[in-house]
């Protein structure tokens, strides 16, 4: 029995040598992500803690199902060195009563009036030994917003968001804590006096607005001191252009659903102590512009918070994933009336949009923003797919075609050219013929030097695929195969994460 396990081991160990070297290319050019989960937000936030602080002199507490009141405290957490717990109104849960004891903090500060955290819960962390216990509350959100503000110093800067709507404080919070900012609170179409008030005594000079015009009207923005609004059309957009304007050199951030308050509002602060930008996902997958950051920053780190529903495994996959963000033009080869070749009852310019909507799919899915050259059957001059792939800043071309001569030839080659990124054009078509005639099981002809308008205009890295051979009834009979046309599609996609 074991000599016979033994074998079957041995055996088995060049097979799994050899699947280590064929996946260590992606394992190496991973992203690294954190996840910061717990089975409730109280827990997550005792996570959060945890990723910023042994230790603390001061606490935040609020309120975990109301979030108005810590909407604005992350610059007063921040200044404070605090991490920010949260508390249910009437009961101190036992998970943040725990971490106040390991923090031991000589100071716990309570956000928020009597009704979101009630006294009770004052005398319940009194009794974890903090010896003092302060409460900055306020008769609303807009009151207590203004009463952190003033225990801030002197800022001629203030930030204004809305207060009934917490996803442009929370993306605003990491920069404004930075940087001394108060985040003060409005309604959409009119300042509430504790606003006003408040920006009267800091002496406020200019004032940076979060949100599009829903979130912030344009008759409060024209009554606000030197207004620059930083808008977007939903919260993704919003959180995306505060990182493009505060964030130049950003390689990390944190990312929270952006429908999920309890999770970012304690993130923020840790965003701010790690001075990362705070974005924001959909639970499943991630949103255009929190992609586009990504890409455009070359973002490599990431910081996950909340459990598996807020945040699916898949959001997960997609920022790992070294092709997060990238803009990747896929150019499917003629169309309309250029049929390309034809042979063996195949028209090209089918198999090259049926493979490139395969790959467009996989690239979307895996975190990427496909760019298609066409998605249907029309005719595109070579020089508009050039310009195409250039207007959308892409970030690499991929041309997808088949090949024709005589019947006897077959098999599978990619090409680049030297005009531009000749040596990553030259790496981007090794990845994928690699993989693709292996994938396709047909002759390997190899990655070649071509003077084809496509690879040599394009000022990205880029390559030109040849399937297989229309004229060849062997690979023909491949082209017309969903099973084999997924198959390519998947090992031209595997070469361009490998590429990454
Ligand atoms: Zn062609």
């Amino acid at each position: 029995m074991e000599v016979i396990f033994l074998r079957v081991f041995l055996k088995a160990v060049p097979m799994l040598l050899l699947g280590f070297f064929l996946f260590m290319p992606n394992v190496f050019a991973a992203n690294s992500v954190t996840r910061l989960d717990g089975v409730n937000r109280y827990e997550v936030a005792v996570n959060v803690s945890k990723q910023g602080w042994s230790s603390a002199s001061t606490v935040i507490v609020a309120n975990g199902k109301a979030y108005a009141d810590v909407l604005s405290a992350t610059p007063f957490a921040y200044r404070n060195n605090a991490p920010v717990l949260l508390t249910e109104a009437s009961k101190l849960p036992t998970a943040t009563k725990n971490r106040i004891s390991q923090l031991k903090p000589s100071k716990v500060i309570v956000i928020g009036g009597t009704v979101s955290v009630q006294n009770g819960v004052v005398n319940e962390i009194k009794k974890l030994g903090v010896s003092s216990v302060e409460r900055i509350g306020g008769a609303n959100r807009y009151e207590v917003a203004a009463n952190i503000a003033n225990k801030l110093p002197k800022n001629s800067k203030a930030v204004i968001a809305n207060g009934t709507a917490y996803a442009d404080s929370l993306a605003i919070g990491a920069y404004a804590a930075r940087n001394g900012i108060p985040i003060l609170l409005t309604s959409s179409n009119s300042i509430p006096t504790a606003t006003k008030n408040a920006m009267k005594s800091k002496g406020t000079t200019s004032t940076i607005v979060v949100g599009g015009e829903v979130s912030i009207s344009s008759s409060v923005y024209k009554q606000l001191a030197s207004p620059t609004r930083i808008g977007g059309s939903n919260r993704y957009e919003v959180a995306a252009n505060v990182v493009k304007k505060y964030y130049s050199s950003a390689k990390n951030a944190i990312i929270s659903n952006g429908y999920a308050y309890a999770d970012g509002l304690t993130g923020s602060v840790l965003a701010a102590k790690q001075n990362r930008p705070m974005m924001f996902t959909n639970a499943s997958s991630l949103p255009t512009p929190t992609r586009e950051v990504i890409g455009s920053k070359n973002m490599t780190t990431f910081t996950v918070l909340g459990g598996t529903v807020s945040l699916q495994s898949n959001v997960v996959s997609q920022l790992k994933n070294p092709i997060v963000g990238k803009k990747i033009f896929i150019d499917a080869g003629h169309g309309g009336t250029d049929s390309g070749a034809i042979g063996n009852s195949l028209y090209e310019k089918s198999v090259n949009l049926d493979v490139a909507k395969l790959i467009n799919t996989k690239l979307s899915n895996g975190g990427a923003l496909p760019i298609m050259a066409r998605t249907n059957d029309t005719y595109l001059t070579l020089a508009q797919r050039v310009s195409k792939a250039q207007s959308n800043k892409a970030d690499l071309f991929v041309s997808i075609h088949a090949n024709s001569a005589t019947p006897a030839a077959s098999g599978t080659e990619t090409y680049y050219y030297t005009t531009y990124e000749s040596a990553n054009s030259k790496r981007l078509a090794t990845e994928i013929q690699n993989r693709l005639y292996v994938a396709l099981n047909t002759t390997n002809r190899g990655v070649k030097i071509g003077n084809f308008h496509v690879i040599r205009e394009s000022k990205m890295p880029s390559c030109l695929v040849e399937l297989a051979f229309i004229t060849n009834i062997n690979d023909a009979a491949k082209l017309k195969s969903s099973i084999y046309k997924e198959k390519g599609a998947k090992a031209i996609y595997d070469g361009i994460v490998a590429y990454y």
